[in-house]
């Protein structure tokens, strides 16, 4: 890509502006978001690339969108509090995000990471959401088309994994895939009664700790 036209794309004008990004980073605040980095990087990513051209005026409103393959990019809120948790108790190293969907919330993460390795299991859109990162300039992140509720064994230990689609109870094979120390946000349980939950790997235990209700679509098992 590069160009004068992508350029104008990648910085936004009118809805899309710097001025529309600091609003919803000042939203975010509000609600509760304290990371400084975190919120660098919402208003730094130009989430309106992420969806279809036709929704972009709506990109910086704090709500899920459409994207395409009956999935939905997340809410900006919820991208900012799983990052947050996900950080909060040290730098990460290596970290597994299961669901990269149209690759918005791998934006915000990968340059707060060292590695990232982003797995999903609809061809098109991780086919896309790599297209975006590579437009993007972010060089740390590898893809994968896969079932996620496996994980991705070649790179564990993780020491942080991001689930973004919600199991009915969390799968064995990603709290095996965790470091101790290691840390795993993930949404559980069913349709209209999820919540987001840290689970952190200690020798010889796993701990638990609830983070408040959530709305996600399903993690399903397979791949199309
Ligand atoms: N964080 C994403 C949100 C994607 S929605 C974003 O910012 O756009 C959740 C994604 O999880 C969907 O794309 C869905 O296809 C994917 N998903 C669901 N089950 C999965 C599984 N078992 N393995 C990998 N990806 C899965």
């Amino acid at each position: 890509m590069g160009g004068p036209v992508a350029d104008v794309r990648l910085a936004g004008i009118g809805m899309t502006s710097a001025r529309t990004r600091d609003r919803l980073v000042q939203r975010l605040r509000e609600q509760g978001i304290r990371s400084p980095e975190v919120l660098d990087r919402i208003r730094n990513v130009p989430r309106h690339i992420f969806v279809d051209e036709a929704l972009s005026s709506r990109a910086y409103e704090d709500t899920a969108l459409p994207i395409g393959h009956g999935q939905t990019i997340s809410q900006p809120y919820i991208v900012a509090r799983m990052t947050e948790a996900l950080l909060e108790g040290g730098p990460l190293f290596n970290v597994l995000e299961v669901g990269t969907g149209c690759g918005y919330q791998t934006a915000v993460l990968a340059p707060l990471v060292d590695k990232l390795y982003s797995i999903e299991r609809i061809e098109p859109l991780l086919k896309r959401a790599k297209e975006r990162i590579r437009e993007l300039g972010v060089k740390n992140v590898r893809f994968r088309h896969g079932d996620g509720y496996r994980g991705w064994p070649t790179h564990a230990p993780y020491d942080g994994m991001l689930v973004a689609a919600a199991p009915l109870r969390v799968p064995d094979a990603l709290l095996e895939q965790l470091k101790v120390g290691g840390r795993l946000i993930v949404p559980v349980g069913p349709e209209g009664a999820q919540e987001l939950v840290r689970f952190t790997r200690r020798e010889q235990k796993i701990e638990r700790q609830n983070l408040g209700p959530v709305a996600f679509v399903p993690l399903l098992e397979g791949t199309t």
